[in-house]
Order: C-alpha cells, then structure tokens, then sequence
C-alpha cells in the first residue's frame, strides 16, 4: 500500500507545487481501495474544493505515474482508465458488470515478474495483472435473474 509520504514526495520530485488540493488527491489515492478513475476523484473532492479543476486532477496523476509511485491500469469496461496506488506486485480482478476492481495478492505474481525479467534482460520497475470477469455479487444477481426468468417461462 502507498503510503501519503510516498506520493507527496512524487509530486515534490515532479516540480509539482504541493496545494490543499494535491495533498488530498494523495490521501484519496493511498486511502482508496476501489482504484478510482480521474473523474471518481474530481466528483469526490469537488465538494471540499471548488476550486478544483479536472486539469489538476490530470496533471497530478499524469506526475505520480510518470514517477511509478502510481499505476495507471487499463479500464474496467467503462472506457475509463482506473489508478493504483498500490504499486506492490499484486493482480487487479476487474468485474465486465459494476466495472469493480479489486486486489488479489498472488505470490505466484512475484515469479511471473522475475521470469519475465530474466527472459527479456528487462529491469522490471512495475507490473499491471488485470484479469477480466464477474464478481461474485454479480453472478448471484444474474442466477438470481435467470431463476426468476425460467420459473416465468414456465407457467
Ligand atoms: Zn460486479
């Protein structure tokens, strides 16, 4: 888990300026567990800051993943790019239905990483394991459905 620290001094080592406003993008971003998308997180602290500008939401995340203190993933099957903190090897789990993600740790992620490393001579500075698939809210909403839908036809 990023911790605050680590993130207030990505955005030092970016030449960021440190405002109110980025102070709480890094504790919404180290605190977060749901792996917000840049506007989940405007919406979030619009509120608090109205002077809040989606271009300062951008430009701090655009900072924190260029340092690698974030990671950008790929989006949920909401066309929305999703952010990590959480930069410890670990796979995101991302639901095709509420568009959730959620951590996994796998330690079988750690031996992917070295293989990877010692097969390509790359010096692995971070991972992204997204799998796709249906939570498990998800798929007892959809048998729930389906019963309903089979004892109808039934009649
Ligand atoms: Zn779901």
């Amino acid at each position: 888990m990023a911790s605050v620290d680590t993130l207030l001094h990505a955005i030092k080592q970016a030449g960021l300026r440190l405002t109110p406003q980025r102070l709480a993008i890094c504790r919404l971003l180290a605190e977060s567990k749901t792996h917000p998308t840049a506007m989940q997180i405007y919406q979030q602290l619009k509120p608090q800051f109205p002077s809040l500008s989606p271009a300062t939401v951008y430009n701090t995340l655009e900072a924190l993943v260029s340092l690698g203190a974030v990671n950008m993933l790929g989006q949920a099957g909401d066309d929305e790019v999703h952010y990590d903190a959480d930069t410890t090897p670990h796979v995101n789990l991302a639901c095709v239905i509420c568009h959730r993600i959620v951590d996994v740790t796998s330690s079988y992620v750690l031996y992917l990483d070295q293989e990877v490393s010692q097969n390509s001579g790359f010096k692995i500075l971070g991972a992204r394991v997204l799998y796709y698939g249906v939570c498990p809210e998800c798929q007892s909403k959809k048998n729930l459905a389906d019963e309903h839908h089979s004892a109808g036809g039934a009649q």
